[in-house]
């Protein structure tokens, strides 16, 4: 069995948000889709260690950020690569409130959605949230960001937790001529080639002539996180 035919299954890239009680948390989801349209319902899947698993089980509601293509790596890791256990993920990020009161971005955001619970299904890691809509807008025109485009143009990576992780193979982590460095943290690697255009950084620039306060572009980690690929 070959698990990489998995890697050609398309997906989009979502930030699923919720509550519980005053406190808001959101992720990284790429699993969101839509189940049935009268009533309107979509489903995701959440892994069940996440914080918002425990917020969506607690207030019954959660919330949808469609992302744009030109959405930065560093938002996609702000929300998919760190705990709000440890941090508040809206810190910095402007965001606005659905009818039920949780939060939707409104930067690199197409579309929000806003959805009930009505069924919860326990799949291994994870749990799948059934949904009827009970709110959505458009917020702006433009492409959503698809996960091949944030694999393939953004070269980001997939945190363990993920519903479609699958472990780096010898052959997806090995480079071809000047040397790569790979985020400890995150996976994110770094190619010389390509360098960091986001931020500045021409391709072309080897590692070492990173400026000492250049970091990790999806989890802000800093160079000593990195390791050479050989
Ligand atoms: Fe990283």
């Amino acid at each position: 069995m070959d698990v990489k035919a998995l890697h050609r299954l398309s997906y989009g890239v979502y930030v699923v948000t919720s509550k519980q009680g005053e406190r808001f948390n959101g992720q990284i989801a790429n699993t969101v889709f839509q189940i049935s349209s009268e009533p309107p319902t979509v489903a995701i899947s959440i892994n069940k260690q996440n914080l918002t698993h425990e917020f969506i089980q607690s207030s019954q509601i959660f919330a949808v950020s469609v992302l744009a293509q030109d959405a930065p790596l560093s938002l996609i890791g702000q929300f998919g690569f760190k705990s709000g256990r440890e941090v508040d993920k809206f810190s910095g990020i402007p965001y606005k409130l659905s009818p039920s009161g949780l939060p939707y971005l409104t930067d690199h955001t197409l579309a929000y959605l806003e959805a009930k619970v009505s069924q919860s299904i326990e799949v291994n890691t994870h749990t799948i949230f059934i949904g009827t809509l009970t709110d959505a807008a458009v917020l702006r025109p433009g492409e959503p960001m698809t996960y091949a485009y944030y694999h393939q143009v953004k070269r980001g990576t997939t945190p363990k937790a993920a519903p479609t992780f699958i472990p780096a193979t010898p052959e997806t982590v090995t480079a071809a001529a000047a040397p790569k460095y790979r985020c400890s943290i995150c996976n994110y690697i770094y190619d010389p080639a390509k360098g960091d255009p986001e931020r500045g950084i021409e391709p072309g620039t080897p590692f070492e002539k990173l400026p000492a306060d250049w970091t990790c572009p999806i989890c802000n980690a800093g160079k000593e996180a990195f390791e050479q690929i050989t």
